[in-house]
């Protein structure tokens, strides 16, 4: 296996850092934080609580420090996690699936977290990923504000534009707790999204292969 270098232009390509869209403001700074602890005493006031009793002195410090790691996807360019660990390789052409990868996000319309497993396969063209590197795409792209929908997109997407491979499926299976614990109080419902991309959409027996692989994949 001959390791590919990086290329720049390709990163390049990625994330516009520093520009103000939704996918990539930059976190702000201690001034920033300092307003976020001030927005959560004022939260903890309006459902009438004393922000100042004991027992939630500290949370304003604590929430902003979670929410600053549930979000922390933003500050790290999926693109160039994906490129530190690209292989040169002929001779395997067959489907790699990496199964049930654990997500955790946060629905971007309750702040509420959703949560499940991500299903991840590609048919190589000449190029293979490191396998970890699956798991932390789906990662930096779940520590954000997300619905499910694109969360399951912006994966796919960006292992189509970085491997070039001839197809990319994905798979997340998710509980939502803003459906859970509020609005329609469904306990035990799953909501399933699906990305195919290349070969998995154009032939039939490719994603056939992956459907069995997912229901049966495992040693
Ligand atoms: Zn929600």
């Amino acid at each position: 296996m001959n390791r590919i270098r990086a290329d720049k232009n390709r990163t390049g390509r990625g994330l516009k850092v520093g520009k103000a869209s939704a996918e990539t403001i930059a976190p702000d700074n201690a001034n920033g934080r300092a307003k976020v602890e001030d927005a959560v005493r004022v939260i903890i006031r309006h459902v009438g609580e004393d922000p100042d009793r004991d027992g939630l002195k500290r949370t304003p410090a604590r929430v902003a420090s979670a929410y600053e790691f549930l979000t922390s996807g933003y500050s790290k360019d999926p693109k160039e996690a994906i490129n530190d660990a690209l292989f040169v390789e002929q001779d395997y052409q067959e489907m790699i699936l990496c199964k049930d990868l654990d997500f955790y996000s946060l629905c971007e319309h309750h702040l509420l977290p959703f949560m499940g497993k991500a299903h991840v396969a590609y048919l190589p063209n000449r190029k293979i990923v490191g396998i970890s590197k699956l798991a932390r795409l789906v990662e930096i792209y779940a520590r954000r504000l997300q619905v499910q929908e694109r969360l399951t997109t912006q994966i796919a997407q960006t292992l189509m534009s970085e491997i070039d491979p001839l197809g990319v499926a994905v798979v997340l299976e998710a509980e939502h707790l803003c459906m859970r614990m509020r609005g329609v109080e469904k306990q035990n419902s799953y909501v399933t999204t699906s990305a195919m991309l290349g070969a998995f959409r154009t032939h039939t027996e490719t994603r056939q292969e992956f459907m069995q692989l997912l229901r049966n994949g495992k040693p």
